[in-house]
C-alpha cells in the first residue's frame, strides 16, 4: 500500500529467478501465513512474484483469502442461521397468499350474475 520504505535496493532490481526457487508446493504451504501477513517481507515479495506468473497458486491464495474473510464475517455477526431464511421466505409467501386470496374470492361473485338471460 505505502511505499514509504524503499531501502536496501542495491544494483539490479531484476534478480535471477534461480535465487528464489519457490515451487508451487511451497507457495501453497505458505498460503495461510501469506494471507495472515505473518511472512517476512522478503518472502512475501517472492510469493507475490510467483503469483504473478502462476494462476494456480494465485487462485489458491485468493481462495484462502476468501475463506478468511468468510470466517471473520461469520464470527463478527450471528447471521449464520440456516433456518432463518426459509422461515422468512415462508412468511413472505404467506403474506402474498393473503393478498391474492380476495381477488380469487371475488371472481365467483361476478360469475353468479346471469345478466344475459333476460
Ligand atoms: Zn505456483
Amino acid at each position: 500500500m505505502s511505499a514509504s520504505r524503499h531501502s536496501g535496493e542495491g544494483g539490479n532490481p531484476e534478480e535471477p529467478i534461480s535465487s528464489s526457487p519457490l515451487r508451487c508446493e511451497v507457495i501453497q504451504e505458505l498460503a495461510d501465513l501469506y494471507v495472515d501477513g505473518e511472512l517476512p517481507e522478503e518472502t512475501i515479495a517472492r510469493v507475490s512474484k510467483h503469483l504473478l506468473g502462476c494462476p494456480d497458486c494465485s487462485f489458491q491464495i485468493r481462495s484462502v483469502e476468501q475463506a478468511r474473510g468468510h470466517l471473520r464475517d461469520t464470527c463478527g455477526k450471528h447471521e449464520s442461521n440456516p433456518g432463518f431464511r426459509e422461515r422468512l421466505s415462508a412468511r413472505l409467501h404467506a403474506e402474498f397468499a393473503d393478498h391474492v386470496t380476495p381477488e380469487t374470492v371475488d371472481l365467483p361473485g361476478q360469475l353468479a350474475l346471469p345478466d344475459f338471460r333476460s
